[in-house]
């Protein structure tokens, strides 16, 4: 599946893919969003002119991942929760810590993810880390 940087603009209308607009590709391998593939005035590409199926519609993915957060669903508690075992891990990696403590964390982080996205998780372990 194709993705795209989030600072990726429509091609035909030079706007960003925000709320509604969504990326679509099409069989010439052009990308461009949503509401200007309904807009077309015939179901040709708006780029190269070559003929679109709609079979060869595809959604394109955006890389939400590097965006700040105003990442939807992910509450501030989250991310305190997040950055607090975040800094449990740091502590217990670099000064040692009993079984049962190693244990406890574990089970914190396990629930944690638990109520988590993927996506969401990625972004947060990554925000404030060094690297
Ligand atoms: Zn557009
Ligand atoms: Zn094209």
């Amino acid at each position: 599946m194709l993705v795209l940087h989030p600072s990726s603009q429509c091609d035909v209308c030079l706007e960003g893919y925000y709320g509604s607009k969504e990326p679509v590709s099409i069989a010439c391998g052009h990308t461009f969003c949503n509401r200007c593939l309904q807009s077309l005035p015939k179901p040709a590409c708006p780029l190269c002119r070559s003929r679109i199926e709609s079979d060869d519609v595809r959604r394109v993915r955006v890389d939400k991942t590097h965006l700040p957060p105003s990442t939807p669903s992910l509450s501030f508690a989250d991310i305190d929760a997040a950055r607090r075992l975040q800094a449990q891990s740091t502590r217990l990696v670099l000064h040692g810590g009993s079984t049962d403590e190693y244990r406890e964390l574990i089970g914190e982080l396990g629930s944690w993810l638990e109520t988590q996205h993927a996506q969401e998780v990625r972004y947060v372990i990554s925000f404030g880390s060094p690297a």
